[in-house]
């Protein structure tokens, strides 16, 4: 049985990663989505809505399950026995980063393959950080994201707006 996982921050998941999700799906016998819990950075979401935002959306999908972990993602791999990580990957600069991190990753265990998987070109500028900040603008991101995924944003873009900073209260 071939087992990936395919790990990531998911703040929040776009349909860029549920595309790379769709498409390991037909090749891997199972996939594990790692969602990473790391305290020493800023999520706009927490780990339990992460988490519960990917599961609601593979549900579908009898061979994918989600998991939060908060240490080495190949010590996850040891932990279930996977032989594979995959990443997805954009444009060049993405695969310079995926490339050194995967480099790393081979020192710590080389029993974990990386699997390199490049977009599809319609998820091609799909990035989470830039989402966010689009829908704190107001902007559309009715194609990028999920209906479910696009509310919680707005939401969260909301709650975000309305409450008072420091100078705005004085
Ligand atoms: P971000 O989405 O902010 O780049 P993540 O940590 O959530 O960061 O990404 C997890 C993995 O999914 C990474 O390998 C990343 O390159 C990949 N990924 C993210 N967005 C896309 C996309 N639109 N198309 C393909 N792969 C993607």
């Amino acid at each position: 049985m071939l087992r990936a996982l395919y790990p990531g921050s998911f703040d929040p998941p776009t349909n860029g990663h549920l595309n790379i999700i769709q498409r390991c799906s037909q090749i891997f016998d199972a996939i594990d989505v790692v969602i990473a819990m790391n305290p020493h950075k800023n999520y706009t979401f927490s780990a339990e809505e992460r988490y519960e935002m990917m599961q609601e959306l593979l549900s579908e999908y009898a061979n994918v399950s989600v998991h939060l972990w908060d240490r080495l993602v190949v010590d996850f791999a040891d932990k279930v026995s996977a032989r594979v990580m995959i990443r997805g990957v954009r444009a060049l600069g993405d695969f310079e980063y995926e490339f050194e991190l995967s480099m790393l990753n081979r020192g710590l265990n080389t029993k974990v393959e990386t699997f390199f998987i490049p977009t599809d070109p319609q998820y091609f500028v799909l990035r989470s950080t830039a989402i966010k900040e689009l829908a704190r603008l107001g902007g559309d991101i009715s194609t990028m994201v999920p209906p479910s995924v696009a509310d919680r944003l707005r939401n969260t873009m909301r709650t975000a707006k309305d409450t008072p900073t420091p100078a705005s209260k004085a």
